[in-house]
C-alpha cells in the first residue's frame, strides 16, 4: 500500500506493533530534479502521515532511512554525523526534513525514540540470490548498472568523469552491503530500546572505491568482462565520499563486515539467478 494512504496505513498500525523501520521512499536525485512535488509528497509528506498515525496508535520507536546525501559537498570525506548539512538536490532536501521532523518531535515528546540512518552506497543482494536489486528501466546507480552489462542487458557502462581529484580519476564511493545495512537496523533498534530522543548514525564502511576499482572488483567476482566508456562528469556528483564510521560503532556496536568482494559476488549471483529481475516489466 502506499504510505500517504492514511485511512491503509492507519489500520496497518491497529494490527499492533513496537516499532516501525520507514524504507518507503523515493531515491532517484535525478528524478528529484524534474519532480520536487513529488518528492515531497511520499519522503516527507509520507513520513508525516505514518508519525502521525503511530502517533494516535502509541507506537513510538522508528527507525527512519536517511541518506548521506545530506552532507552535500562542502565537506570532505570523511563525512561525519556532526557535520552541516547542506542537500543540493530536492531527494536530500527531502531527507533531511523529515530527520529534522524527528529532531523536533523527539525534542517536544521526549518519549519517542528515533533514529535516522544516514546511507552510504547501499549495494549487492541476499546471499541466497532470492532478493536483489531491480530498478525499473535504466539504472541511475552504478552497481546495478554494471550486472546489468554482465547479463547481456546493455552493451556497456559509462563511467561518469575520470578528472576527478582521486587516485584514478573516478568518483569514490562508500559502497556498503545490504546485509550489512540491514544489520544496522537491527542494531538501532537495539539501540532505541536503551535510548529515547532522535539520534544519527552514518552506515558506512568507511572506505572508498573508485568506479574503476569497483569494475575491477566486479570482474574478478564475476569473471565476466565489463565494457565500459569514459564520459563526462554527471551533474551534482562529488569526487570523494565515505563514512565516519566512529559514532555507529561506538552507539550501535555495529561494524560492516562484508568487502568488496562479498558485494560483487553477491550483486551478481542475485543477477545471475534473475537476468529479467523480479519480471515486471519488459526490457
Ligand atoms: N557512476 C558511473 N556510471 C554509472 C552510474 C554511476 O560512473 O552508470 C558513478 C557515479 O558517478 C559515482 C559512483 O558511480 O561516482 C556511484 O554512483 P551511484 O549513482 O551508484 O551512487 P551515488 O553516489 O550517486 O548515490
Amino acid at each position: 500500500m502506499d504510505i500517504r494512504d492514511r485511512s491503509g496505513l492507519g489500520k496497518v498500525l491497529d494490527g499492533g506493533f513496537d516499532a516501525v523501520i520507514h524504507f518507503a521512499g523515493r531515491k532517484a536525485v535525478g528524478e528529484s530534479v524534474t519532480d520536487p512535488l513529488g518528492y515531497w509528497d511520499t519522503n516527507v509528506a509520507g513520513s508525516l502521515v505514518l508519525l502521525q498515525e503511530m502517533s494516535r496508535t502509541g507506537i513510538t520507536t522508528l527507525v527512519f532511512s536517511s541518506s548521506c546525501t545530506v552532507y552535500g559537498n562542502t565537506a570532505e570525506a570523511p563525512f561525519a554525523e556532526d557535520l552541516p548539512t547542506a542537500p543540493i538536490n530536492p531527494y536530500g532536501e527531502t531527507k533531511l526534513a523529515v530527520e529534522q521532523m524527528l529532531a523536533a518531535l523527539a525534542a517536544a515528546q521526549p518519549h519517542w525514540r528515533l533514529a535516522s540512518l544516514r546511507y552510504f552506497n547501499p549495494v549487492g543482494a541476499h546471499p541466497s540470490g532470492e532478493i536483489g536489486e531491480d530498478p525499473h528501466g535504466i539504472p541511475d546507480n552504478l552497481m546495478p548498472y554494471i550486472t546489468q552489462v554482465a547479463v547481456g542487458r546493455r552493451p556497456q557502462l559509462q563511467v561518469f568523469g575520470n578528472d576527478y581529484d582521486t587516485p584514478d580519476g573516478t568518483g569514490v564511493r562508500d559502497y556498503i552491503h545490504v546485509v550489512d545495512l540491514a544489520r544496522g537496523h537491527v542494531a538501532a533498534l537495539a539501540y532505541l530500546a536503551e535510548h529515547p530522543g532522535h539520534s544519527i548514525h552514518n552506515l558506512g564502511t568507511g572506505r572508498g572505491y573508485s568506479v574503476l576499482e569497483v569494475i575491477g572488483a566486479f570482474e574478478r567476482a564475476s569473471g565476466r568482462r565489463i565494457p565500459y566508456a569514459m564520459a563526462p562528469r554527471r551533474e551534482g556528483d562529488a569526487a570523494a565520499a565515505w563514512a565516519d564510521t566512529r559514532r555507529a560503532q561506538a552507539a550501535l556496536g555495529w561494524k560492516a563486515k562484508r568487502d568488496i568482494n562479498a558485494m560483487c559476488r553477491d550483486a551478481w549471483n542475485w543477477q545471475r539467478r534473475n537476468p529479467n529481475g523480479f519480471g515486471n516489466e519488459p526490457w
